[in-house]
């Protein structure tokens, strides 16, 4: 009985070891639009992304702690961002798409948190911690700002 456990999970482990990265599959859909979003602005301050290379699968769980989104870096290069389903599920365009291009920044830019603000507290970087040290001022018309200073 042992050895036939044994042999189901050593099954998985192949599978998943062997399973090869499809962008259109490992991407939720409805992120989809917002990854394409992220490499045309990216390309447009000339970083070309490669989805087959940098191989970032997203997950819509439900994530215990006081974080709405993390990137998960596993041994074999390959990343997965965690996206809270409820704040998902609850939030605007922008919003979705702060937080996606926010994770991207880790996973992908591998930038990590920045909480410099201005006289006014409001953040200039998309890689705040969201902690409430500085205020998010994320719309239209400061997109731009946020997106060059993603990139730099
Ligand atoms: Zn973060």
């Amino acid at each position: 009985m042992k050895w036939v456990i044994l042999l189901i999970l050593s099954t998985v482990m192949l599978s998943q070891c062997g399973d090869a990265y499809v962008f259109e599959e490992d991407v939720e859909e409805e992120m989809i639009d917002y990854f394409t979003s992220f490499a045309i602005e990216g390309e447009e301050r000339g970083l070309v992304i490669d989805w087959d290379v940098e191989r970032i699968a997203t997950q819509l769980v439900h994530i215990e702690e006081d974080a709405i989104g993390r990137c998960l870096t596993y041994e074999d290069g390959s990343k997965v961002i965690n996206i809270d389903k409820e704040f998902w599920d609850n939030s605007s365009n922008l919003e979705k798409e702060f937080l996606i291009f926010h994770e991207l920044g880790h996973c992908l830019l591998e930038r990590s948190h920045n909480n410099v603000m201005n006289q006014r507290g409001v953040c200039q970087s998309m890689m705040n911690s969201g902690e409430n040290i500085c205020t998010i001022n994320y719309n239209l018309n400061t997109r731009k700002r946020y997106l060059d200073e993603l990139f730099l």
